[in-house]
């Protein structure tokens, strides 16, 4: 694609980064095709192609309006657009940089921007989340029906966590969301690792991976929480951890991304980019160690095969982490019975706050997610993402919960 980029952004770094994503589109519009949007609303301009097209014109110079500011809103950042891209366009990495400039010129009004705020502030934070958890979870019976829904059920105690006894170190990455709202996913993760001979450490410094403010286009509030979690996670690395773990894998994502992020950051540069390249999805731990864990289970087959499973994978590991099928072959290896998903491409519609921001667009989707997953009847819905686990729980009575979980069952029950 030509490009002719407006002098406030055509010498900048990012600039050149987004002249170089353009060039590769060839505009052939394959990519429309697996686009969740525009299968909702048939409309050109809610479409990759369409939103390139857009983020191309402001990065020429034009002004942007609240017609291109709610287009670029209403996509999913699921990435499914890049996994079908025959040219490797990084779409998603056009959007980081194209989303704050509409952002900047067009503005919100104090009502979106303070509930843009208020999500920014209310998700990283344990200190606010926590108590407002236990308010709504006391005032149920209070709520509407749709939002009673919405509130987990307080976390039941769990079975204990190993003492880390192994030479093998990883670290864990706590996703904000995942630690409030299921602690039982990590010390799922922790307990089979263990048995596999992996410590699984908590680092309590590191703390949110910055998504939700990326996501948001507050880029510097992002990039001080990466900041943040490099320097706890550090001594660490160099005293020997493997790997930096993930159970979210829409946390482990954007971990994987730091080295990008940070590379225009000369105290930072260096470090982000070991980090990303250190940075794992729990699947790609209990991979390689998947013979040992067969044997293990072989031991105890009816806890496994009894179970038929529906297996949701988040956008961010077939997508964003370019994980598809790793965890559903993992799983089959190790006995279970996993049903047959329709359009298993396609977004559940949580994409991080979007249920929140965009709640009509990610109703439809959850409920042709939830019918392709009950479909073949399964016992339980498995997933990889504690966003995608809460808002597949709000609209199903079959339970949900994180593959590493059911694992854990088979091995430790
Ligand atoms: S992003 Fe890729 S698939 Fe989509 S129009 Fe451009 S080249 Fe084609
Ligand atoms: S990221 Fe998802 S919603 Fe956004 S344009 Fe790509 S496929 Fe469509």
């Amino acid at each position: 694609m030509q490009t002719n980029l407006a002098p406030f952004i055509r010498d900048t770094a990012e600039g050149k980064e987004a002249e170089a994503i353009l060039r590769k589109c060839t505009h052939c519009g394959m990519c429309t095709a697996t686009c969740p949007t525009y299968q909702l609303l048939n409309d050109e301009l809610d479409g990759p192609r369409g939103r390139i097209y857009l983020i191309k014109q402001v990065l020429e110079g034009s002004a942007p309006g609240p017609g291109t500011q709610l287009h670029l809103d209403r996509c999913l950042t699921c990435r499914s657009c890049e996994t079908t891209c025959p040219t490797g366009v990084r779409y998603g990495r056009l959007l980081e940089i194209g989303r704050p400039i509409v952002e900047k010129q067009v503005g919100r009004t104090p009502a979106e921007s303070a509930r843009r705020k208020l999500l920014r502030t209310v998700i990283p934070s344990r200190r606010i989340f926590n108590p407002l958890l236990a308010l709504a979870q006391l005032a149920l019976p209070l709520l509407p029906q749709e939002l009673q829904r919405k509130v987990p059920p307080p976390a039941a105690a769990g079975r204990p966590w190993p003492a880390a006894r192994h030479a093998r170190k990883v670290l864990l990455l706590e996703s904000c969301a995942q630690a409030n709202v299921s602690p039982a996913t990590n010390a799922a993760a922790a307990r089979v690792l263990d048995h596999v001979g992996i410590a699984l450490v908590r680092v309590p410094k590191a703390g949110c991976c910055g998504a939700v403010s990326l996501h948001l286009s507050a880029q510097e509030e992002a990039l001080g929480y990466m900041r943040r979690n490099i320097d706890a996670w550090w001594p660490r690395i160099e005293a020997g951890a493997e790997a930096i773990v993930s159970t979210a894998s829409g946390c482990g994502v954007t971990v994987k991304d730091y080295g990008h992020l940070l590379a225009r950051d000369p105290a930072y540069a260096d470090k982000a980019k070991r980090i990303s390249a250190l940075a794992k999805d729990i699947s790609e731990v209990i991979v390689p160690v998947q013979d040992k864990l067969k044997s293990l289970i072989s031991h105890h087959p009816s806890r496994v095969t009894e179970q038929r499973v529906a297996f949701h994978s988040p956008c961010s590991l077939q997508h964003g982490m370019q994980l598809k099928g790793a965890v559903e072959a993992l799983l089959a290896s190790l006995g279970y019975a996993l049903l047959p998903v329709t359009d298993a491409h396609l977004c559940c519609g949580s994409a991080g706050t979007y249920s929140v921001l965009q709640p009509e667009l990610s109703k439809r989707l959850l409920a042709n997610k939830i019918a392709a997953l009950e479909s073949g009847k399964p016992a339980a819905i498995l997933t990889a993402n504690i966003g995608c686990q809460m808002h597949l729980q709000s609209a199903t009575n079959l339970p949900v919960r994180h593959w590493i979980e059911a694992l854990d069952d088979a091995l430790t029950r």
